[in-house]
């Protein structure tokens, strides 16, 4: 009688988690699994002449991010990126009404990101792009979205090189990417001599895997993703020594647009979209959803 119970009280236990399990699968499909594509916003209303009308009912949005950054932006053999970069864009859009289908994709390197802006090539740049008053000057940034830190990727046998103070002792060339923010940092601890910059970090690590620079620098979580297809050829040293929020690149000034994209962002944790952008891209790598940071003031 008392096994039987027992057995019984399994057997709904068993029921209940199942009922559990499906729901959540069901939510996360609705959410969309990989290159999970967030609830498109019906019928939302925009007051008129502002950004969010005429991206409404134009139907379409044109996004700047990066082609070659896996986990953050990297472009898939259908031409379009994927990674939370993009993510990012797709629940912004979805606010606005606009399908994943609807985005249109420029590649930005970190150096043309203020230009795309200003010359209205791009309603928004959405790439590894730090927050910062430099660059405040000429657009303006909602967000920020996530925080990275600069840090340094070596070859995995690498010994010498552990952390910025060891670049000079170890005579190192480092890489990095013209218009970044690493790229400026790294004049701190490197001989102008020994820094070699290219348009974008994918040649750097060719650079790194050839021999012809000892480290790669830039923020943690693009190395990782470089280090995650390097096939065991590259580590990430693992001391970050910056801070690197990352926002969303507009016109400067467009008060109203960042505004409405803080929004987006703080209702994307609510409805469960930033978790799963996170878990479909940089997660798979990073581990843990992040918390969403604080939003900066717009301006
Ligand atoms: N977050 C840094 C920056 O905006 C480095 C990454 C990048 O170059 O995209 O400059």
């Amino acid at each position: 009688m008392r096994l039987s119970h027992l057995a019984r009280t399994g057997v709904i236990a068993a029921a209940v988690a199942l009922t559990a399990t499906l729901a959540a699968c069901g939510e996360q499909a609705s959410l969309g699994s990989s290159g999970s594509a967030p609830s498109v916003a019906q019928g939302a209303t925009f007051e008129a002449g502002t950004t969010m009308a005429k991206l409404q009912s134009a139907g379409t949005i044109r996004v700047g991010t990066k082609f070659d950054q896996p986990l953050f932006g990297l472009k898939g053999l259908d031409g379009n990126p994927v990674g939370f970069d993009v993510e990012i864009a797709k629940i912004v859009a979805a606010k606005l009404g606009i399908p994943a289908d609807k985005i249109t994709y420029t590649e930005t390197p970190s150096k043309i990101r203020e230009d795309v802006i200003t010359n209205d090539q791009v309603d928004m740049v959405v790439a590894t792009y730090t927050i910062n008053d430099a660059r405040k000057q000429k657009i303006s940034f909602a967000g920020p979205y996530y925080v990275a830190g600069q840090d340094l990727m070596v070859k995995a046998d690498n010994t010498t090189i552990t952390g910025p103070d060891s670049l000079k002792t170890a005579k190192a060339r480092v890489c990095s990417v013209s218009g970044s923010t690493p790229a400026k940092t790294i004049e701190k601890y490197v001989d102008a001599g020994n820094i070699v910059l290219f348009d974008v970090y994918s040649k750097c690590a060719d650079a790194l895997r050839n021999g012809q620079v000892e480290a790669v620098t830039t923020d943690n979580v693009i190395l990782s993703g470089l280090v995650d297809s390097s096939q065991g050829a590259f580590k990430l040293v693992g001391k970050t020594f910056t801070k690197e929020p990352y926002g969303i690149g507009i016109k400067k000034g467009d008060t109203k647009f960042c505004e409405f994209i803080d929004t987006a962002l703080k209702d994307s944790v609510t409805d469960g979209s930033y978790a799963a952008a996170w878990t479909g891209s940089a997660g798979k790598v990073q581990g843990a959803v992040p918390a969403l940071p604080p939003a900066d003031p717009c301006s």
